[in-house]
């Protein structure tokens, strides 16, 4: 089936309107109608190369909500008419330690959203188009309360700091989110919700207001004289979200002597980091995305607990002044693509 989209020709083009095919229904696919994307800053490293070559045209963005119109003959979770979503990932092998454990994100025959090669040899294509057809194992239900406009970021910035910070945070630790982005605004408001006491380390003030709104108690901004030497040994966890290169170490240095720094930003540039700070006994920890359970339990989570993205909603012709304004920190706090505008 021709579907319209809007993707990338090279890594210098503009994000433009182009035709792709997608597969009719195979027997466990759901084919839906694309209502909303997000635009998370890994659609701007892959758009841009800067992950290394991505395949051209490319048709970003994993932060898909929308109305199911078909399902194949043999989906059993789905029927058309239901609200669902996709994020990063649109397959796995099902069958490897990883996927057995619920952690399809790191089988290594994963597929991902946009840029990767599936069974088929085609190479996907991801959410800045009207329809999208994918494993009903990939599709999650988006709970009646939240308006598939904001529910959008949640299928990447939502698991994406979900997934750790479930796995660390106690209620009552002091909990850092670096970064007021969409992954940090979507992290502040979680770690809140964990019963954390949450402070935002941004590199400025400038969003501080919003900040105290997310749910964090202090605002901390690096651009401000003696902030570092006051955080020392402050947090039990600390959630980096940053896309561009920061000094790690003085992060590393407002730990606690045993808390846990989880990295989640992909800046395209190797850092500095001095190791000594992670003794006594600190933790540096990776975390990519979420498993599928995982992805609809946080679903659940954010609609118990009132967790939302504050977003932007933008139309197609309109993506490459959002990606300057996200690459400039400009962005409150998500931009999201009205796919009618597609
Ligand atoms: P975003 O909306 O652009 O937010 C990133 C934030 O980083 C900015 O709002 C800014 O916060 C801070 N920042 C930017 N440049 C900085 C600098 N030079 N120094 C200090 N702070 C800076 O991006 P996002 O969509 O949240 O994504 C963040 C990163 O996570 C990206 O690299 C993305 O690829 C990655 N990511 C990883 C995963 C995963 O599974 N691990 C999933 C999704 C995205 P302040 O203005 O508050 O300082
Ligand atoms: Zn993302």
């Amino acid at each position: 089936m021709l579907t319209h989209a809007y993707g990338f020709t090279s890594p210098t083009s503009p994000c433009q309107p182009l035709d792709i095919e997608r597969r009719a229904p195979g027997p466990t696919d759901v084919l839906f109608d694309i209502a909303y994307c997000g635009i998370c800053h890994s659609d701007i490293h892959t758009a841009r190369s800067e992950w290394g070559p991505t395949r051209y045209p490319c048709v970003v963005g994993h932060e898909i909500t929308g109305i199911v119109r078909e399902v194949g003959t043999a989906v059993t979770k789905y029927h058309p008419g239901d609200r669902v979503g996709v994020g990063c990932m649109v397959n796995s092998c099902g069958d490897c330690s990883y996927c057995a454990q619920g952690l399809e994100q790191f089988c290594d025959k994963g597929i991902w959203t946009y840029n990767s090669q599936d069974r088929d040899g085609t190479w996907t294509q991801g959410g800045y188009s009207q329809a999208i057809t994918v494993d009903e194992r990939f599709v999650f239900r988006i709970p009646d309360v939240m308006p598939l406009d904001a529910a959008a970021p949640l299928l990447c910035a939502g698991v994406t700091t979900y997934s750790p910070l479930k796995r660390w945070v106690q209620p009552g630790m002091k909990v850092a989110v670096v970064g007021l982005g969409g992954l940090g605004h979507v992290g502040v408001q979680i770690a809140a919700a964990l019963g954390a006491e949450v402070s935002v380390i941004s590199h400025t003030l400038a969003k501080a207001a919003d900040g105290r709104a997310f749910g964090a108690a202090n605002y901390y901004a690096t651009s401000e004289e003696g902030t570092f030497k006051a955080l020392q040994g402050q947090f039990d966890v600390i959630l980096s979200t940053v896309s561009s290169t920061a000094d790690y170490t003085h992060y590393i240095n407002s730990l606690t002597k045993t808390g846990v720094i989880i990295n989640v930003g992909m800046p395209a540039t190797p850092i500095d980091i001095y190791l000594r700070a992670l003794s006594p006994r600190r933790t540096l920890q990776g975390s990519l995305i979420g498993g599928c359970a995982e992805t609809q339990e946080m679903l659940d989570f954010c609609a118990d607990k009132g967790v939302l993205p504050r977003i932007e909603t933008v139309p197609a012709s309109g993506i490459t002044e959002a990606y300057d304004k996200v690459i400039h920190s400009q962005v409150r706090y998500r931009y999201v693509i009205d796919a009618a505008t597609i």
